[in-house]
């Protein structure tokens, strides 16, 4: 595979950032993961605006603009698959001598990668996936899609020792989101998901359920939703650009609903399907 690199292209398993990094040592910067179907970013723009967000968070200048992030994630696709595919992108703030604060005048890090995309295996999109409930250890600022992903890395691998597929995180007995996926849930017949704020990242997988759901007459609601409501929930899901959107049939160990992948679920699923179709015959 083909890699951008801080202005080249190159094979992956060559490239190579100085140790003192500032994303080695301090987990000092932000990412973006975009899927691609049939050589077509999905959504692009919407993750190039969240990525500015990020940026501007942690206090560091878009080191491109949205036309030169556009003609290198083109690039970085033509150089690899034909087909489906995910790109990842992260800018840190570049190499200095160890110390908290900022560097003067250093260079971002740019780096754009393309893995191979696969399909969600239909054996879950069949019966559904297991989570559990964990307490959302993080900090305050999850709207900012950071590199430091210790506590997500964490609460994930306590699900899979669980044998479950996500940790559906709860703050104040509240749902935030999942480790690495936003949470929906069909509560009196209703499609539910927490409203955007610093407790939880703007998927832009949500924000295009949130779209559909409106733009097909399904009733939506961003709330809150609380440890109790969740766990008598007729319906959950977990959204990511990955993973799309998954049925959790399973919540800490009890069936969700009758334990099956729900009608809404099914209606949304073709819906975000249909989506996707067009815009890979576009
Ligand atoms: N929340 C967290 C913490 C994530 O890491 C992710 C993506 O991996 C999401 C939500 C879903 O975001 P998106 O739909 O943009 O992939």
């Amino acid at each position: 595979p083909i890699c951008y690199l801080n202005g080249d292209y190159q094979p992956l398993d060559e490239a190579c950032v100085p140790v003192l990094d500032r994303g080695f040592i301090f987990g000092d910067g932000v990412y973006e993961v975009i899927p691609v179907y049939a050589g077509k970013p999905f959504r692009l723009d919407h993750h190039l605006e969240r990525l500015n967000d990020s940026l501007n968070n942690i206090y560091l200048a878009n080191p491109l603009s949205d036309e030169q992030w556009t003609r290198i994630i083109q690039q970085v696709i033509m150089h690899n698959a034909e087909g489906d595919q995910s790109i990842y992108l992260q800018v840190t703030r570049g190499v200095a001598k160890r110390d908290h604060g900022f560097p003067g005048e250093t260079r971002p890090t740019v780096f754009v990668m393309s893995n191979p995309f696969s399909a969600v295996d239909t054996k879950l999109l069949e019966e559904g996936v297991g989570a559990i409930t964990l307490e959302d250890i993080r900090w305050q600022y999850c709207h900012i899609k950071s590199i430091a992903l210790l506590p997500n890395i964490l609460l994930r691998q306590q699900a899979l020792n669980a044998g479950a597929a996500e940790a559906i995180l709860l703050k104040a007995d509240k749902v935030t989101e999942g480790a690495a996926s936003n949470v929906f849930a069909v509560l009196d017949g209703k499609l539910v998901t927490p409203p955007k704020g610093e407790c939880l990242l703007p998927g832009i997988t949500r924000d295009l359920v949130v779209e559909l759901a409106d733009k097909h007459d399904i009733a939506c609601e961003q709330r809150d939703i609380s440890r109790e409501e969740l766990l008598h929930a007729a319906e959950i899901w977990i959204t990511s650009s990955t993973r799309e959107i998954l049925p959790v049939t399973h919540l800490d160990g009890h069936p969700v609903g009758d334990g099956l992948p729900g009608p809404l679920w099914q209606k949304m699923y073709a819906i975000y399907q249909d989506h996707k179709n067009e815009l890979r015959q576009a």
